[in-house]
C-alpha cells in the first residue's frame, strides 16, 4: 500500500530573525516570523507526511497557542510525525520539495538541508530532493516579503 501527501507553508520575513530552512541557518538579514523556528521547508514536509497519514495538519499537532512549541526546532516536529508514520506501519519512500525565496541564493545550502532531512526520515540522500527557485520579482515572495515551500512525500506500508 502506498500513501501520498502534499504540504505547503509560507512565512512572512522580518529583519533580525534567523532564516531557517531544512534545519540549516541561511545567512540573511531577514528570517521567517512565526511561533516555532519558522522553517517553511520542514513545515511543508511535515504537513505532507501528516497528509499522507490523513492525520490533519501541523497546526493541529503543534498548535501556536502551546508554549511548548515556541521557537521549536522543526526537525523535532518532523521527527515526531515520522514516528507517527512508523507507528502506523508506514515508512517514507521519497520526498520532493521546492523552496520559493527571492534571496539569498540557496544552492550552497541545499545539500546540508537534504542531509538533515535524510537523517530524520531514515532514508538515503537520493530519496530527498530539495529545489529552490525565485518568484521573478512577482508576489510577496518575489518582493522579498515571504518564504514559501511546497513538498510531496510518498509512504509505503513497511510490512510489504
Ligand atoms: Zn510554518
Amino acid at each position: 500500500m502506498f500513501r501520498i501527501g502534499i504540504g505547503n507553508d509560507t512565512h512572512k520575513l522580518a529583519e533580525g530573525r534567523p532564516l531557517m530552512l531544512g534545519g540549516v541557518h541561511v545567512a540573511s538579514d531577514r528570517g521567517g516570523e512565526g511561533h516555532s523556528d519558522a522553517d517553511a521547508l520542514l513545515h511543508a514536509i511535515t504537513d505532507a507526511v501528516l497528509g499522507a497519514l490523513c492525520e490533519g495538519d501541523i497546526g493541529m499537532h503543534f498548535p501556536d497557542s502551546d508554549p511548548q512549541w515556541k521557537d521549536a526546532n522543526s526537525l523535532q516536529l518532523l521527527s515526531r510525525v515520522v514516528w507517527l508514520a512508523h507507528e502506523r506501519g508506514l515508512r517514507v519512500i521519497n520526498v520532493d520539495a521546492t523552496i520559493m525565496l527571492e534571496r539569498p541564493q540557496l544552492r550552497p545550502y541545499l545539500l546540508s538541508m537534504r542531509e538533515n532531512i535524510t537523517e530524520v526520515l531514515g532514508v538515503e540522500l537520493s530519496c530527498v530532493s530539495v529545489k529552490a527557485k525565485t518568484a521573478e520579482g512577482l508576489d510577496a515572495v518575489g518582493q522579498g516579503l515571504a518564504v514559501s515551500a511546497l513538498a510531496v512525500v510518498l509512504l509505503e506500508n513497511a510490512q510489504r
